[in-house]
């Protein structure tokens, strides 16, 4: 018996390992085959993240010789929530693989709580920010694990909890098994909205102070949205959070929205000041609602 048993515990190790890489934050946006460039400095510190304030200071950064984003500046405050819009190609993804510490800025710096980030470690860093990214990474494991994934070791209470502030209950209950139905491989048997809210669980459960939420491309019915929006705000409650929004209904609310274009931020403000301001906000606010 003994015999069998710690070869099959050895697997059940690995099967850990794996899954944990798998869902790193690479894969998330799709950098699974790019070795991270960063490396932590030698004396880089393991601190805890306090409030969750985030600083962009005139940050410029260029892939290769391209420059992507010119003098960035922004703050946000602990609680508050910041959305960044703009064309695609504007740079608002790069923002965000700049704030996980995939690239190293050109010039310019980013701090969360008044440390820069290239002064802490990779893992404080990541452990200090949930992100709900715009494809969520599902494993062919039940629901509950795929939820508990955000902090393993969190109790079924804390799971169930997180579900409801999800607005994921009442879909939860109408599956056969409830929780314990599994997610088929890569998630198939759910939704892009249900995904999504997956993954606001997850970064609940995580309790990151600050959250960053890459809004999916992909065109969700009014429900979904809507069901993600609610469930958006009931995590914003707690958290300082980033927005990057394709859809302007996400962002209304917002107590800043960042308005990048090629690079630059061009116009900041809230829906109400942008929309009087006749930029470029106003133009793709009228765009989107032509739709
Ligand atoms: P979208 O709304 O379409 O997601 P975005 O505003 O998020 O666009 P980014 O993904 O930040 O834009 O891309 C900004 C620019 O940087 C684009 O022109 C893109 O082609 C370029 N870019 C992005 N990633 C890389 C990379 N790894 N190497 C070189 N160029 C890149």
């Amino acid at each position: 018996m003994m015999q069998l048993f710690i070869p099959l515990n050895f697997l059940g190790f690995v099967y850990r390992e794996i899954r944990g890489a798998l869902a790193n934050i690479e894969r998330m946006f799709g950098l699974l085959d790019r070795k991270p460039l960063i490396e932590d400095k030698e004396n880089a510190k393991k601190l805890a993240i306090g409030a969750g304030e985030l600083t962009f200071e005139d940050v410029s950064f260029s892939y290769d010789s391209r420059q992507i984003l010119t003098s960035i500046s922004f703050s946000i405050l602990p609680g508050q929530k910041v959305a960044i819009v703009g064309d695609s190609g504007a740079g608002k993804s790069t923002i965000v693989k700049l704030l996980f510490r995939f690239y190293d800025v050109d010039s310019g710096s980013i701090s969360l709580d008044g440390v820069n980030i290239d002064s802490l470690t990779q893992h404080a860093l990541r452990q200090s920010i949930a992100i709900v990214p715009q494809d969520t990474v599902l494993f062919n494991d039940s629901l509950l694990e795929n939820i508990r994934y955000g902090r393993p070791g969190a109790s079924d209470d804390d799971v169930a909890e997180v579900i409801k502030m999800a607005h994921l209950a009442h879909f939860v209950s109408s599956l056969p098994e409830g929780w314990d139905t599994k997610v088929g491989e890569r998630g198939l048997k759910l939704s892009g909205g249900e995904k999504q809210r997956v993954a606001i669980a997850r970064a609940i459960l995580k309790g990151s102070p600050l959250l960053v939420f890459d809004e999916a491309t992909s065109s969700l019915d009014s429900h979904s949205e809507q069901a993600i929006l609610t469930a958006l705000k009931e995590v914003a409650k707690g958290h300082t959070s980033l927005v990057i929004a394709h859809r302007l209904s996400t962002v209304v609310d917002a107590d800043q929205i960042i308005v990048l274009s090629q690079g630059q931020i061009v116009e900041t403000g809230d829906h109400s000041s942008l929309l009087k301001n006749n930029g470029l906000y106003s133009k793709l606010w009228t765009i989107q609602n032509q739709k």
